[in-house]
């Protein structure tokens, strides 16, 4: 089993299980996917496993710090390793394609409210949306000449 994620899950007090590194190597190669998708990845490798399980390690691994859930609005959540650099997403609005954005002003919260109302603020959550490149062509609308 990848030793990188084996101590990883050591180190965040979990036991070492198949499907835990299973989960953690898929979303490494593919970030931003869904509980979906990863478990399609995670029976690629160990040839079968419940939605629940793959669930349930989801909700640990988040719980324990080891993966960052993203919910953009009107999307089911996405997952990615945890590395905790405060980047932001950009989100097409159509497909839902996530890129990763480095912070742009430098580290959490990166943006100070003019008012903290006595909050302690740790992180600013701040998503880019618009469309990706594929879906911004299909949305240009045809012209009369176009439609023959
Ligand atoms: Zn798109
Ligand atoms: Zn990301
Ligand atoms: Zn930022």
């Amino acid at each position: 089993m990848n030793s990188k994620f084996s101590e990883a899950l050591r180190e965040a007090g979990l036991r070492v299980t198949r499907p835990r590194v299973s989960v953690l190597e898929e979303i490494s190669r593919r970030p931003h996917a869904n509980a979906e998708k990863i478990r399609n990845g995670v029976i690629a490798q160990l040839g079968s496993v419940s939605t629940q399980a793959v669930y349930d390690v989801l909700h640990t691994l988040t719980a324990k710090g080891l993966l960052r859930k993203i919910e953009p609005a009107g999307s089911v959540p996405l997952y990615e390793l945890a590395n905790h650099d405060n980047h932001h997403h950009l989100v097409c609005r159509s497909c839902f394609t996530v890129i990763d954005i480095p912070c742009v002003v430098g580290s959490a919260p990166c943006l100070e409210p003019s008012d903290d109302h006595g909050y302690v603020i740790d992180e600013a959550e701040v998503t880019f949306w618009g469309y990706c490149p594929k879906c911004a062509k299909n949305r240009q609308k045809p012209t009369i000449n176009a439609i023959k």
